[in-house]
């Protein structure tokens, strides 16, 4: 095997590897090193990696590599037909994945666009119009733009499916088979999921053409980078309960900010956002109902700081990518334990440590089982101002007495303590063409295992 420690063993073009070093990408990640070389070759891949593992560039790049001898200057729409197809479930993650797209093609003729759902059709139609080579999009718009004659998929050569899991329990599922019909049956599929459901399985085996699995362990699925806190309450001491982490978590026992705190409704999500305002917290709230443009401006608010708290549903938060996000709070407890990796994955990421701490009320008690049992962990459980202390290295707890007033551990992050992006991919023994392994905590019971075992058979 070349050398896995760069970019430049891929044979990717000059051009996309010029893009991508002016992006600091100096090393591919596990699933980069791993999708890369096949993705290049043409073959079906179904990835199992989750947001924050650099799978964009591990489709992306290979991708842009395999449409780049279409390039051209040309005015003429006709010369610029939809060539690569990436669905993403919300718009968030549609726009994260253009952002990406468009930098790594900034220096190549490829035309890259972003359709979704809750804007203005026009910008986007004369985007259309004009002709592109990739498309990002949210399904039920691109159904809106192909009903409207503003694209055809006729000549789609390479289609990702990003995220399928969720497009799925979004309800997606005819809106993706309608467009997948619209495809030339000679294809590249590509389709990266964070779980194996029965329905995935399903949607694979129908889906792919003997598709290679690539695996990368879910690295925020772990615990060594995000320190994980269960805090028991009473239902109604909710709201008190996280203005008190609001106010006692943050540097030196003080406040926290930055914090995405997660509900599991909308209706919770306002409610929450409004009572935070009322105690004085600048707080602002994201979910399915709010306009892409109040989203946006929540976002770009939280992101520069001026909002210090985030609520939000687990489909609005789907694919944020804030870099080095300090804290998660989960106000509920997800109902999907698959949710709780998730919403804890906003944390930690790039490197960099990471705090998420959970209220659970006696009503949760199921819920967080599911939680321990998907995440293969036991929480230390415990009251408000008992908080757990570790000391790290030792395995050594600090206990509290019962009602010992804990002043609670301040939270500061931490610079990137881990070398996900800047260690060199080696791949594990035995690691072959068709089988995988896998060192999630969801997968990991299943290595090495057999791709069409693991699909259920996978004949499309
Ligand atoms: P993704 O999982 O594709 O959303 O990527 C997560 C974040 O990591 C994004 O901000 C990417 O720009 C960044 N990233 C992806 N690949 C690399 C790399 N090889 N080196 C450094 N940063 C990367």
């Amino acid at each position: 095997m070349s050398d896995p420690k760069d970019f430049t063993h891929f044979g990717l073009d000059p051009l996309l590897l010029a893009a991508i070093a002016e992006m600091g990408y100096a090393t591919p990640t596990p699933i980069q090193a791993k999708a890369i070389p096949v993705v290049l070759k043409g073959k079906d891949v179904m990835g199992a990696a989750q947001t924050g593992t650099g799978k964009t560039a591990g489709f992306g790049l290979p991708m842009l590599q395999r449409l780049l001898p279409h390039a051209n200057t040309s005015m003429s729409p006709a010369r610029h037909p939809v060539r690569g197809l990436i669905l993403t479930p919300t718009r968030e993650l549609a726009e994260q994945v253009a952002d990406n797209l468009k930098k790594y093609a900034s220096k190549t003729a490829l035309r890259v666009t972003c359709v979704y759902g809750g804007v203005d059709m026009d910008p986007q139609t004369e985007a259309l119009r004009k002709g592109c080579e990739v498309v990002i999009a949210t399904p039920g718009r691109l159904l809106d733009h192909i009903q409207q004659k503003n694209t055809s998929l006729s000549q789609v050569q390479i289609v990702v499916l990003d995220e399928a899991d969720r497009m799925l329990d979004m309800g997606f599922l005819p809106d993706i088979s309608r467009i997948l019909n619209l495809l030339p049956k000679e294809r590249q599929s590509l389709m990266f999921s964070a779980t194996f459901s029965e329905e995935i399985k399903k949607l694979a085996a129908n889906f792919l053409r003997d598709p290679q699995l690539i695996e990368v362990a879910r690295r925020n699925a772990t615990a060594e980078l995000i320190t994980q806190e269960v805090i028991k309450v009473h239902e109604s001491e909710k709201t008190d309960a996280l203005l008190t982490l609001l106010r006692t978590r943050g540097p030196d026992d003080g406040r926290l900010t930055q914090v995405l705190v997660f509900v599991n409704a909308k209706i919770e999500c306002r409610r929450l956002a409004r009572q935070l305002q009322k105690a004085g917290v600048n707080a602002d709230a994201i979910h399915g109902d709010k306009t892409q443009d109040e989203r946006m401006k929540a976002l770009e608010g939280f992101k520069r700081g001026e909002i210090e708290v985030l609520v939000a549903t687990d489909v609005a938060a789907r694919g944020l990518d804030i870099v080095e996000l300090p804290v998660v709070i989960n106000y509920d407890v997800p109902f999907n334990a698959e949710d709780y990796v998730h919403r804890i994955g906003r944390t930690g990421r790039a490197g960099a440590t990471g705090l998420a701490i959970m209220l659970m009320t006696g009503a949760d008690e199921r819920g967080v089982h599911a939680i321990e049992r998907l995440t293969k962990q036991k929480f230390d459980i415990r009251p408000l101002g008992i908080e757990r202390r570790e000391r790290r290295g030792r395995g050594e707890r600090v206990g509290r007495r019962e009602g010992e007033r804990a002043p609670g551990r301040a939270y500061a992050p931490t610079a990137p303590v881990d070398d996900f992006f800047t260690r060199p991919y080696e791949p594990s023994e035995g690691e072959g063409a068709e089988e995988t392994t896998g060192d999630s905590p969801a997968t990991r019971e299943r290595k090495p295992v057999k791709v069409a075992a693991l699909l259920g058979g996978t004949k499309r």
